[in-house]
């Protein structure tokens, strides 16, 4: 069997256009949807990361104000700043890179967020409302999962998923979304005995672990989704996943590549969740 593709790519640009129309639709009405990106330090990976999204909210049409400070900042300072895009009334979303330096609380910066601007979806606030199946801003990575799976027309309910990871960016709010959409759910970790007794028995496998080759074709029951938010450099320095794709792609019924699969949903969701924002505080329904 040779999987299905789910491009990661396409599907961004298709859910991109459908952001850029709301975003207009929204400016006609005397509103922009602003996303402020605070980072801190020169990590040559997060650097990139944020010019992608400042790309992506002029790609749609939003306003974004990129601030970057050297690693010297204090996280009092740092604490300030959050606390004036709290305040600022043309920002709808506050994304504050991580890595953080050491000598500032991560946890401490992001609860200092307003809920209501957390569009990375990281605030107890937002944990606690998936977990309660409230309204809030979903995780972007574990939402562009869900996205991807909703574009394939999967029937989640009563199906097995495994949710290879428990971090609290990616494996644990996956795991509470696939639970809402009535899957019975398995989380796996680096202390589960025997990983490919339960990657077998299931109907999706969602692997966002951070190592090459966590799930091989072996592992996996045919037919299977395979969903690899995994990004590592292989011996040649190329981007990859943790899921050995030449050999899964031969038994799963439908896999997303790395690049090209979940990556870019990262950002597309992320526009999303400021969108959404920006149309709740103009007393919008959110599409
Ligand atoms: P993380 O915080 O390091 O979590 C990794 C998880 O994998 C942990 O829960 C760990 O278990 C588990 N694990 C480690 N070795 C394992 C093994 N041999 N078998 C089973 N589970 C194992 O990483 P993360 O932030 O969730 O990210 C995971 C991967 O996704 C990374 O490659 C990251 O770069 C990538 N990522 C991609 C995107 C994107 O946009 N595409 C976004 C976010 C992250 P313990 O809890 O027991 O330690």
């Amino acid at each position: 069997m040779t999987a299905q593709l789910i491009d990661g790519n396409a599907l961004s640009r298709q859910l991109r256009a459908d952001v850029a129309q709301r975003v207009q639709a929204l400016r006609n009405r005397g509103l922009t949807p602003g996303l402020a990106v605070i980072l801190v330090g020169d990590n040559p990976a997060s650097q990139v990361y944020v010019r992608n999204k400042v790309k992506a909210c002029e790609d749609t049409g939003m306003h974004s104000v990129l601030e970057t400070w050297p690693a010297t900042l204090s996280e009092a300072e740092l604490l300030a700043r959050v606390q004036a895009m709290n305040n600022d009334p043309t920002i709808h979303g506050i994304l504050v890179q991580l890595p953080l330096p050491a000598h500032i609380d991560a946890q401490k910066v992001i609860e200092a967020i307003s809920p209501a601007k957390d569009v990375d979806g990281f605030h107890v606030a937002s944990a606690g409302a998936l977990m309660t199946g409230l309204p809030g801003f979903w995780p972007c990575t574990p939402h562009g999962c869900m996205k991807m799976l909703e574009h394939i027309g999967y029937e989640l309910r009563g199906k097995h998923a495994v949710v290879i990871g428990r971090s609290n960016i990616v494996g644990k709010p996956m795991a509470l979304m696939l639970l809402q959409a009535n899957a019975t759910v398995t989380v796996c970790h680096s202390g589960t005995k025997d990983l490919a007794a339960f990657t077998r028995q299931a109907d999706v496998v969602v692997a966002a672990v951070g190592k090459r080759n966590v799930l091989t074709a072996d592992m996996v029951k045919p037919g299977a989704v395979v969903i690899d938010v995994g990004m590592n450099r292989n011996e040649a320095g190329k981007l990859c996943g943790d899921v050995d794709f030449d050999g899964v792609k031969d038994v799963a019924g439908w896999i997303t590549p790395v690049p090209g699969g979940v990556g870019p949903m990262t950002i597309t969701m992320l526009m999303v969740n400021t969108l959404d924002s920006a149309e709740r505080q103009a007393g919008v329904q959110a599409g």
